[in-house]
């Protein structure tokens, strides 16, 4: 029997940055997904940084954590949240995780005394991080190219994926180029110009498109494809329109399909075309568009907030908690300074519900406590993730247990309570990043707990990304406050779940909840924080 081939997609982008060309990567891995074939992802990310865990949310947005522990771009957020598969390390590389394997390889000596060259590599090394996707286990791997055609430092994967393509021959290797075609509101028409000359740019490095995805305001004209098609070398059926979506950006897949973008895709991999079964998607396109029990609104008090891709696996699991419960959340973005400045009560009032994130620095602590402090007060269901777990514990030791200025020593290094700390082993160790817990670990939860009702299970698995720990030394009298350990490390040395009995919904995390969420199956404490915050709205 002939070995089985991993066919490969390799996705660009022209124009414009921030096309969205992580959604069509994904919405394409789904509908193939759906078709029966077994799809993988991978983002290959041009920039130097080793990988996004030392970028500040500002620049690039939120850092996303694979179970075995990868800091990376927050499209493979994106790529979970479709296709319900996880990435892993191997689902990321970028420019400096590239070159630092080749010197890493070079100063061992390893390249024999050759001259050690862009060509052949690094474009070597950026082939084999492509290849180590394929396996008898996976029928097709989309590979996304990050950044816009035209930029210098691109290039090296470019011409990576051009060699791939040719040492595995066109049925196995395609290229999709997505691309921008605006409407120009003073000439009042859609301009094909400058996706032909990015197209022109992809030729001269030795790629010819198979197939072009067109991200427009406005439908395109049947000339439009023609142009398109006859100037960009691709069949006209092959020019496919990605208009902006009216409602929710899980409605791409199903646009993409209406153009039988997915069958073509089969068709030029030489594979058996299948029914294509969408219901399930569509039946939760149908709760997200038309939910039948109204709108929640839910406070998101955070530091990042000014960009909306900041916190972006939260509004995606806060979505999902809506589509299970059949309401539509409307999130309120709060800046946490503002509570600061303002005070809680004016910032938060009206709002069913109150979620800290994650987050790194002190800026703007003090507002997120006082947040906990008013959802605590007012009976206000609470959902505390990561710094937000830490906060809430802040929170409680201040006001319940008086325990005047307790801070976490990521704050205040001379607190009197550091009730939130490093471990001593943790301490010892300087590197930046060395000391971050990352990844998935397991939990064991505790009975008669809001968590265990939301899970319906002793033991679960989260991802991590912290550095800073519930300090065990407060556990009693914390404990003997109201405050309940609802969650602890498997070997019970961490906490890592805190709960109030005495409150309609207060559930506070040390792990990220919101990366294991998927549209299909909200994540069980997001489903539970939006059932409970709708809940108090409909008792209100
Ligand atoms: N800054 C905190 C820590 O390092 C929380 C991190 C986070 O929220 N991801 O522990």
């Amino acid at each position: 029997m002939a070995k089985k081939v991993t066919k490969h997609i390799f996705i660009t982008g022209g124009v414009v940055s921030s096309l969205g060309k992580g959604l069509t990567a994904a919405s394409v891995a789904l509908l193939l997904s759906k078709r029966g074939y077994r799809v993988r992802l991978q983002k290959l990310d041009p920039y130097l940084n080793v990988d996004p865990g030392t970028m500040s949310p500002f620049q690039h947005g939120e850092v996303y954590v694979t179970v075995d522990g990868a800091e990376t771009d927050l499209d493979l957020g994106h790529y979970e949240r479709f296709t319900g598969v996880d990435c892993t390390q191997a689902s990321n590389y970028t420019t400096g995780r590239i070159y630092s394997s080749v010197i890493e390889r070079e100063r061992r000596g390893d390249y024999l005394g050759k001259t050690v060259q862009v060509i052949p590599h690094i474009t070597d090394e950026i082939k084999a991080s492509i290849r180590s996707l394929d396996s008898d286990d996976v029928d097709i791997v989309i590979t996304e190219i990050g950044g816009t055609v035209g930029d210098i430092e691109s290039l090296p994967f470019l011409e990576a994926i051009r060699q791939y393509r040719q040492e595995i021959g066109r049925e196995n290797g395609l290229f999709i180029h997505v691309t921008l075609v605006p409407y120009l509101k003073a000439a009042g028409e859609m301009k094909t110009k400058p996706s032909q000359q990015s197209v022109g740019i992809l030729r001269t490095i030795g790629i010819l498109p198979d197939i072009l995805v067109c991200r427009c305001e406005r439908h395109m004209t049947s000339e439009h494809r023609e142009k398109l098609a006859l100037f960009c070398n691709v069949a006209r059926n092959l020019v496919i329109e990605e208009k902006d979506v009216a409602h929710s950006i899980y409605e791409v897949p199903v646009e993409l399909a209406k153009q039988d973008m997915d069958v073509y895709i089969l068709e030029l991999l030489r594979l058996h075309v299948d029914r294509l079964d969408m219901s399930d998607w569509q039946a939760m396109l149908k709760t997200l568009i038309y939910p039948e029990n109204g709108e929640v609104e839910i406070a998101v008090v955070g530091k990042y907030i000014g960009l909306q891709d900041s916190y972006k696996s939260i509004y995606e699991a806060l979505t999902h908690g809506g589509i299970a419960n059949n309401v539509k959340v409307k999130v309120r973005m709060v800046e946490s300074e503002n509570i600061e400045k303002n005070g809680a009560g004016k910032a938060l009032a009206g709002v069913s519900g109150v979620l800290v994130p994650g987050g790194f620095g002190d800026r703007g602590i003090e507002g997120k406590i006082q947040a906990v402090q008013y959802a605590r007060e007012n009976g206000i269901p609470f959902f505390g993730i990561c710094l937000g777990m830490q906060c809430a514990v802040m929170e409680f030791a201040r006001n319940v247990c008086g325990l005047k200025d307790a801070n976490s020593t990521e704050f205040a290094s001379d607190t009197p309570h550091p009730v939130i700390h490093l471990m001593e082993e943790q301490e010892k160790i300087s590197d930046k990043g060395g000391t971050m817990r990352l990844g998935a670990w397991k939990c064991k939860v505790q009975s008669d707990t809001r968590t265990k009702t939301a899970y319906e299970s002793d033991v679960i698995w989260e991802r991590h990304r912290h550095r800073y720990e519930f300090n065990n030394d407060y556990r009693k009298r914390f404990d003997e406050a109201g405050l309940t350990i609802a969650g602890l490390s498997d070997d019970e040395n961490l906490v890592e779940i805190i709960e109030l009995q005495s409150h309609p919904w207060f559930v506070a995390c040390q792990f990220h909840p919101e990366f294991q969420s998927t549209p299909l199956k909200a994540h069980p404490l997001f489903r539970d924080f939006v059932g409970s915050a709708a809940q108090v709205r409909v008792e209100d």
